[in-house]
């Protein structure tokens, strides 16, 4: 089985752009309003740009008004893997993929009330569309 959760620094550095490097592998994020997805609204797939796993669909995506791509959900259960954040001096939930251990984004509690209220908050950097 390919073990994407002990890959090198180096199989990163030349797999993603220097861009995805820095949020996925160092946890950096994209200024808002800047990235290539936050006011995508197309019927389609987002995949995790590390390993190509499907992580959130259009279905659950809606506009937070943020500068960056929400979803209220991921697609199934299992995707992604949430860990405490105690960077920036505040305490965040960061969002990472649970198959290559990339960096997502954040997870809030301001998402639609009636979606169940979370809001995965997520790089456009870090996910690859795919129309339907
Ligand atoms: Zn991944």
């Amino acid at each position: 089985m390919d073990d994407m959760q002990n890959k090198s620094e180096e199989y990163w550095k030349e797999k993603l752009t220097p861009k995805q490097y820095k949020v996925m592998r160092l946890s950096a994020t994209e200024p808002p309003f800047t990235g290539e997805y936050y006011a995508t609204f197309d019927n389609g797939v987002y995949k995790c740009a590390g390993c190509g796993e499907t992580l959130f669909s259009s279905d659950t995506k809606y506009d937070a008004g943020c500068g960056w791509p929400s979803f209220w959900n991921a697609i199934g259960d299992g995707k992604l893997e949430l860990k405490d954040d105690n960077s920036f001096g505040m305490h965040r939930i960061e969002v990472l993929c649970s198959k290559c251990g990339g960096h997502l984004g954040h997870l809030f509690d301001d998402g639609p009330g009636d979606k169940g209220g979370k809001r995965y908050c997520i790089n456009s950097t870090s996910l690859n569309f795919e129309k339907k």
